[in-house]
């Protein structure tokens, strides 16, 4: 539409080389507020990716705050079709890891693979296609549902409306009378926390990942949307690696590890059982997540087990 066209005429004339840097990134619109302060020449293309993360003993400072130490010594692996959930206070650096992993940033030392080779040497438009991002409250460009679906892969309607039914989108989508024609963004419809995330997963499914990066909602959504979007969830991480910054109890118990990072560090690794029953850091986290009603369950199996 013409309305597509000019924002992308407009983005691209602001973000030239930053835009074809990016290329079919689904966080685009994210982005435009956290342009990467790495090169952006090409770098090598593999044959194959299959999700793996390594972390290699990664310090990192943000550039703009150079005295500030926010990872300290990171040091982990995921391996291929593993659901790993990061943990742990606010400012901790969870966002940050996943800030690096996407290559908004370099580590100051240490390295980061992808596969088996280090980000470093990857063509950063190549393999940025190969992960996919779901934030807490993804940004929509101002079009239609479906050109926010579709972005940056050329897709059929019939692709897209599979994508929008895989992600549980395709029934709110069909309530709207231009279903998906429907303008969203500023002047269009307003959609709520769930739904747009909704969408978002339904890109993400477009993108075929084989890295699918998730922050979860911390404030609650609404008992139906929270279903929704964990169905939709469930279904885009199957046969996918799968990180996932997480607030639910029910994320951490099913995650195949728990990475607790606190002060920049790695407090504590294991699974949620693991780490209940070792009786430190995340124990304590947990409880007092509970406490403050940011997890939306109850630990009453654990408690009960003591
Ligand atoms: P939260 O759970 O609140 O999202 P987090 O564990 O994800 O927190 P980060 O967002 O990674 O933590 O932040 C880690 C530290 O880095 C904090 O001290 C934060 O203030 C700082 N920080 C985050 N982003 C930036 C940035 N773009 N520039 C400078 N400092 C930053």
């Amino acid at each position: 539409t013409l309305q597509v066209a000019m924002a992308f005429a407009l983005m691209s004339a602001l973000y030239g080389d930053f835009m074809q840097a990016v290329g079919a990134s689904i966080r685009i619109f994210d982005l435009l507020d956290r342009i990467p302060d790495v090169p952006t020449e090409n770098g090598d293309v593999l044959y194959q990716l299959d999700g793996r993360v390594e972390f290699q003993h990664v310090y990192f400072n943000y550039p703009s705050r150079p005295e500030t130490k926010v990872l300290k010594d990171i040091t982990f692996t995921v391996e291929p079709g593993e659901m790993v959930a990061l943990v742990g206070p606010s400012g901790g650096g969870k966002s940050t890891i996943v800030n690096l992993i996407e290559r908004f940033y370099d580590p100051d030392s240490g390295k980061i693979l992808l596969g088996d080779v280090d980000l470093k040497t990857l063509d950063p438009q190549w393999f940025r296609k190969k992960i996919a991002m779901v934030g807490q409250e993804p940004t929509l460009f101002a079009s239609s549902i479906k050109d926010n679906i579709a972005y940056g892969c050329s897709a059929t309607d019939y692709q897209i409306e599979e994508v929008a039914k895989e992600a549980n989108a395709h029934e709110f989508i069909s309530t709207f009378e231009e279903g998906y024609n429907t303008l969203v963004g500023e002047r269009g419809v307003r959609l709520s926390g769930g739904q747009k995330q909704r969408i978002a997963i339904a890109r993400a499914l477009i993108m075929n990942p084989v890295l699918l990066l998730l922050d979860e909602a911390t404030s609650a959504l609404d008992a139906e949307s929270e279903h929704l979007v964990q169905e939709a969830v469930d279904r885009a991480m199957k046969g996918r690696t799968f990180i996932v910054i997480a607030h639910r109890l029910s994320t951490v118990r099913n995650a195949t590890k728990v990475v607790v990072i606190d002060k920049g560090e790695i407090a504590e690794m294991g699974t949620h059982d693991d780490l209940i029953a070792k009786n430190g850091v995340y124990k304590r986290l947990v409880l007092r997540q509970l406490t403050a009603g940011s997890f939306h369950e109850s630990l009453d199996k654990d408690n009960n087990q003591e």
